[in-house]
């Protein structure tokens, strides 16, 4: 036989695991140990490691050899610490409690049996002994409740099956009159006992088992089977947790909240989840076991109101031990406890899940207690998280009585209300009359004509696209809520209708979108708005008055004084270019000009609807004068920070007007015939127009377009220059996959700069250089870096090219890819690194090959995601480029990348 040990044993006296051994020993069991071991008041037990876990799944649900002999050793450590024996028909009866334990906790997906060890004898004897009949059938009836439901399989498979316990204690508390399970006298409990048992054996066929060690079993069993429940798998599927970790058991000794009036069971935070505020928190109830305290089945109290007064001794106590589990874990606490006799015992103690704002403030909060460093304030708080810093939310108060009518993709954090307009162009009138108009956009999918529609909205549903649809990506950079895919949603545009969960909502109704959560709530939701945007954009709070920004602040400037990576902003005008300074950005990474474009639009058809060069040169005139002022603000606004402008992009069928009234409008407007322009239309559609005439190639077949935006981008960095403001322009070619196609480009950008430097007399220091976006660019890096002078990674289509996926039409089938665990994370959110990535790093080694010096950044929406950027850190580039306002998640997620490849 093997020395195996599977059996870890925590007491007063002696206890054999510590908190480090979460993998071994589960999270509960380890800090059940560490505890323990640091003297707090724990009740004695023994954990089963996680190991068996694995080996009894491996062997066909059988226990290794060593097992037993080792859990009888460990019971009988128990009975010698507590003074009481399993079973004791003579004395008071051990009672043991089997609790599951997985190495992160995943609250409420597997099983706990209290009160194990009772029978029909050990009742009498506890009832005696105890002096409270009530109390000991109390346990009893608890026990065979959730004996039957977890061991034996009671569990109601469904919402519309009924617990037969549940109809049984309702039935019970009919009869006897009264409210609630706490008033239910012994008699009743008793009769409740037999039933419950009689319920058992009907639905199972079996005999309740009296004997306490094979209860004990019972339940090791079946907390070791729970981890392979249907909740469990789901659960880990969702929060990326390995399904072979396993589970550990905890088999503890009991301690009683139910034992009467002088005894409660608890739940607490050492600080405040949602607020981070430092002090405790929580609930306790009297005369209660176990969850009875969170299953509000009657009113708890809250400690930091009354216990102080209701129960002084144990306060004293508890304040104590919460404030030394505190320093000892250096974290936020959630604990369990138990109060038998006005003796506090505690049960449980994992760090605490919590807000955004929770995290930020107690991580900063603690740096200034001097409890944790910077690097581990830094390294703790999830780098998503801080987007709720910054947007509207939806209060809880607001949240209270109200359900979602819908549930789509979260795309856009923030909370917004408002009322439903269907027409861009109709939302963008109501806007123009009313300044304060709240709008929200409901549309399909959005398309770069929607976007003037999409400025003047709070916030935008889609009914189908995906994470990286335009609703997802542009509403985010403008900082709107998205709700996008919301299949659940019916939209009429015909008769200018919405329909969800039944309801009919017209233009003009009211309805509230939370893009933190993705889901849509009927009329007006109340909000509140970010603190931290009040200091920073609309400067209607000043920092001192707002300690939220202050936590803020203090944190993203540790986080900038780790991070290695710069951070620059996806941005398109002066107005989001200071959002981005104020958010941190270092320069631009990416200025779409397109946008630009759709403010002017029939200029720039009528550019597009010139049939020869001459024409085309006359329509570019008008043209070149705004993109000139354009980027003169947005170079201003940036005051000598670097910018990436990027050249015209998306296929040009995108910005002729496709409605026969549109194209009428258009005709008259431009004095050319409409069929001129019907037929204009036809030769740009395209059938996959993501693969077609679009990016370099556009400029490649009509280069007067390149021409005319590099000469825009030289005089306006020319114009800022003679104003004493530095200004360094990066010109970015879209799209090309071969040499050769930069090459074209590049003398088309070099000409036209040289000439417009030449005739003013000024040279910006400026540099052209390319986006990779295809797997052919990647792959011939070496060739495309001997003219670029950077590459900036378009991840959006390098995912899109490298896929094989068409971002606008995978939201079809991804739910089933992620549920089926093929992708382990959406490809347009969380970088593939493993097929993206190894791109990527084919391109930067081959690009620094030829020119060892090339600048490295990333523009896709990759940018600003927290897993992403750690890996752009790791294979070198120089920044990250994202939405402003994932601007601050760039800084931290790159700290801690920073932080990580230092340990
Ligand atoms: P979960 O994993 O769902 O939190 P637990 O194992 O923590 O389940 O147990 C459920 C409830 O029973 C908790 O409130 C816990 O405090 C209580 N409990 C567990 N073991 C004991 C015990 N030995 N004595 C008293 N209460 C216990
Ligand atoms: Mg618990
Ligand atoms: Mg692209």
């Amino acid at each position: 036989m093997s020395d195996n040990k599977y059996v870890y044993f925590f007491g007063p006296d002696y206890t054999d695991g510590d908190g480090s051994m979460r993998p071994l020993l589960g999270g509960k069991g380890a800090n059940l140990a560490e505890m323990a071991k640091i003297g707090l008041p724990v009740p004695a037990g023994f954990t089963i490691t996680t190991e068996v876990c694995t080996y009894f799944y491996a062997n066909g649900q059988q226990y290794p050899p060593e097992l037993k002999a080792q859990v009888a050793e460990a019971m009988a450590g128990i009975e010698k610490v507590m003074g009481k024996k399993l079973g004791d028909t003579e004395a008071l009866p051990l009672l043991v409690s089997c609790r599951s334990g997985a190495r992160d906790s995943m609250p409420g997906m597997m099983d706990t049996v209290l009160n194990i060890g009772l029978n029909d004898k050990t009742v009498e004897v506890l009832a005696k002994k105890s002096g409270d009949e009530r109390f000991a059938w109390d346990c009893y009836r608890r026990f065979v409740q959730m004996y039957g439901r977890v061991v034996l399989d009671m569990k109601p498979k469904c919402k519309t099956d009924h617990c037969p316990f549940e109809d049984l204690l309702d039935a019970k508390k009919k009869k006897a009159g009264v409210e609630v399970d706490s008033e239910l006298k012994a008699e009743y409990l008793k009769e409740l006992v037999v039933e419950f048992k009689a319920a058992v054996k009907n639905q199972t066929g079996l005999d309740f088992p009296e004997d306490p060690m094979e209860q004990v079993w019972g339940g090791i069993g079946a907390v070791f089977s729970s981890w392979m429940n249907d909740r469990a798998i789901v659960y880990r599927r969702m929060n990326g947790i390995p399904h072979d970790w396993g589970t550990a058991v905890n088999v503890q000794a009991m301690v009683f909240g139910n034992m009467g009036e002088t005894c409660a069971t608890g739940v607490a935070f050492t600080r405040d989840g949602a607020t981070g505020k430092k002090g405790i928190v929580g609930d306790y109830l009297f005369n209660a076991q176990g969850e009875d305290v969170v299953a509000g089945i009657r009113m708890p109290h809250r400690i930091e109101i009354s216990m102080a007064e209701e129960l002084p001794q144990v306060w004293e106590e508890f304040s104590k031990v919460a404030m030394i589990l505190e320093n000892h874990y250096k974290d936020i606490q959630d604990v369990e406890f138990t109060i038998e006799n006005q003796k506090l015992w505690m049960l449980q103690t994992r760090n605490a899940k919590r807000t955004g704002f929770a995290h930020v403030r107690s991580a900063v909060d603690m740096v200034n207690e001097g409890l944790i460093t910077p690097e581990k304030a830094i390294a703790r708080i999830p780098a998503n998280d801080l987007t709720q810093l910054l947007q509207p939310v939806f209060s809880g108060e607001g949240l209270k009585g109200r359900t979602p009518l819908a549930k789509g993709i979260n795309a856009g954090p923030g909370a917004a209300t408002g009322q439903i307009y269907f027409q861009p162009d109709e939302a963008e009138a109501v806007w123009q009359k009313d300044n304060n108009a709240k709008i929200i956009l409901v549309r399909h999918e959005t398309t770069p004509e929607d976007l003037r529609g999409m400025k003047v909205s709070a916030g935008i549903l889609t009914s189908s696209g995906g994470a990286a649809s335009h609703a997802a990506l542009v509403g985010r950079q403008m900082g709107k809520a998205v709700v996008c895919g919301c299949d659940q949603v019916k939209i009429n545009y015909k008769d200018e209708t919405v329909t969800a969960s039944g309801k009919v909502f017209k233009k003009g109704d009211w309805i509230s979108i939370d893009g933190f959560s993705g889901c849509v709530y009927e009329g007006q939701v109340p909000t509140s708005p970010s603190e931290v945007l009040q200091v920073l954009f609309a400067k209607t709070l000043k920092p001192k008055d707002a300690p939220i920004y202050q936590c803020f602040q203090q944190l993203m400037s540790w986080s900038d004084r780790y991070r290695k990576l710069a951070v620059r902003a996806n941005a398109d005008t002066p107005h989001e270019a200071e959002q981005a300074i104020a958010l941190g950005a270092q320069g631009i990474g990416l200025t779409r000009t397109e946008h630009m474009f759709f403010d002017r639009i029939d200029d720039f058809r009528a550019m597009i609807l010139a049939d020869n060069v001459e024409d085309r040169q006359k329509a570019l005139e008008p043209l070149l004068k705004y993109q000139q002022e354009d980027f003169e603000g947005v170079f201003r606004a940036m005051n000598g920070r670097p910018v990436t402008i990027r050249l015209l992009d998306p296929p040009l069928h995108e910005f002729v007007p496709h409605e026969a009234r549109e194209q009428e409008a258009l005709a008259k407007k431009l004095g050319i015939p409409k069929e001129k322009i019907v037929q204009r239309v036809k030769d740009l559609a395209e059938f996959n127009p993501m693969l077609g005439h679009r990016g370099c190639r556009l400029g490649i077949v009509y280069p007067e377009i390149t021409r005319m935006q590099a000469t825009a981008i030289c005089r306006a960095a020319v114009n800022v220059m003679k104003d004493g403001i530095d200004c360094h322009p990066e010109i970015m070619v879209p799209l090309p996959g071969n040499a050769n196609e930069f090459k074209h480009q590049e003398g088309v950008i070099r000409d036209a700069a040289k000439k417009v430097f030449e005739e003013e007399g000024i040279t910006p220091d400026y540099m052209v250089g390319t986006m990779i976006e295809l797997p052919r660019a990647c792959v011939t890096a070496d060739k495309i870096a001997e003219n670029a002078e950077f590459f900036s990674f378009g991840t959006n289509d390098l995912t899109q090219t490298g896929l094989g996926i068409s971002r606008d039409d995978y939201g079809s089938y991804i739910n089933e890819y992620q549920e089926l665990d093929i992708f382990a994370a959406d490809p347009f959110q969380t970088l593939d690194q493993e097929g993206v990535g190894e791109l990527m790093k084919i391109a930067i080694e081959k690009g620094k090959k030829t020119r060892p010096g090339i600048k490295l950044g990333i523009c896709g929406e990759h940018g600003g995601d927290p897993a992403s950027v750690k890996f752009c850190h790791k294979v070198g580039l120089d920044y990250v480029s994202c939405s402003p306002l994932r601007l601050p998640v760039a800084r931290l997620a790159a700290a801690q990348a920073a932080i990580a490849d230092a340990k």
